[in-house]
């Protein structure tokens, strides 16, 4: 009913934040609310990470990974809302969520080179879609002009609770809490302090600290905000 509402093809609702803060839980839900493609930023940063483990690419040879990303094709498929990646032509959605992907995608995404090519394609994305994007430098880079900006935040020891129990479901018997808290400081620590598109929040961004909300009470507060400044 309320995705008919909004007829314009170029809204973008932006989604920053820390690591596991239910960044991508809350975006799928309000995509679905009101009409919107979902896009999951960090899912391409983590594909890409995934080529250049496999392909054992330097990244410190700029010539090396501008010759990567030439063999690198991203493309998404939205099913029931859900983000699905592939990376040439491969599924790689469940591979990329994997700790060896989470502890070096902190590396990749602080290259220059890499985020300028990413930020392209993700650009190009909210042309002629209303989107939901969530990532680390949606609204104060990709999308700066962005018309509902959110950052989230949420308890470090939540959120690699958080996590730990979702990989756990996913059959991980490994990672531990402790390995995952570390993962999750040490993304927190590289994101927000690295020079190129630092992790910060946008001027104009509303915070969410969900640290004691339920996702339900968190879709309600986003969607009271989109209301507001999204009226139809
Ligand atoms: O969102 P997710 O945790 O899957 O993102 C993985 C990593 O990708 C982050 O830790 C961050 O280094 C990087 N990222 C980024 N810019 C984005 C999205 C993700 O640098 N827009």
């Amino acid at each position: 009913m309320l995705a008919l509402l909004y007829m314009r093809k170029n809204l973008v609702i932006a989604i920053d934040g820390y690591s596991s803060c239910g960044k991508s839980t809350l975006a799928k839900a309000l995509a679905k609310k009101l009409g919107f493609i979902y896009i999951d930023s960090g899912s391409m940063y983590r594909a890409v990470t995934l080529f250049f483990i496999r392909n054992k690419v330097d990244i410190s040879d700029p010539e090396a990974v501008k010759d990567a990303l030439q063999h690198i094709e991203l493309n998404f498929h939205s099913r029931d809302y859900e983000s699905h990646i592939t990376l040439n032509g491969e599924e790689v959605s469940e591979e990329i969520r994997q700790m060896p992907v989470s502890e070096n995608v902190s590396e990749v995404s602080a290259n220059k080179i890499v985020r300028k090519e990413m930020v392209k394609q993700q650009q190009r994305m909210g042309k002629s879609k209303n989107i939901v994007m969530d990532g680390r430098d949606i609204g104060t880079t990709v999308f700066a002009d962005a018309q509902v900006k959110f950052f989230m935040t949420a308890d470090p020891k939540i959120r690699a609770e958080r996590r730990f129990k979702e990989l756990q479901s996913k059959g991980d018997t490994v990672t531990s809490l402790e390995d995952v808290f570390e993962n999750l400081a040490h993304r927190d620590y590289a994101d927000t302090t690295r020079a190129e598109s630092p992790l910060t929040r946008a001027e104009d961004a509303i915070i969410l600290d969900n640290t004691e909300l339920t996702q339900e009470e968190q879709l309600d507060f986003a969607l009271e905000q989109v209301h507001q400044h999204l009226p139809v």
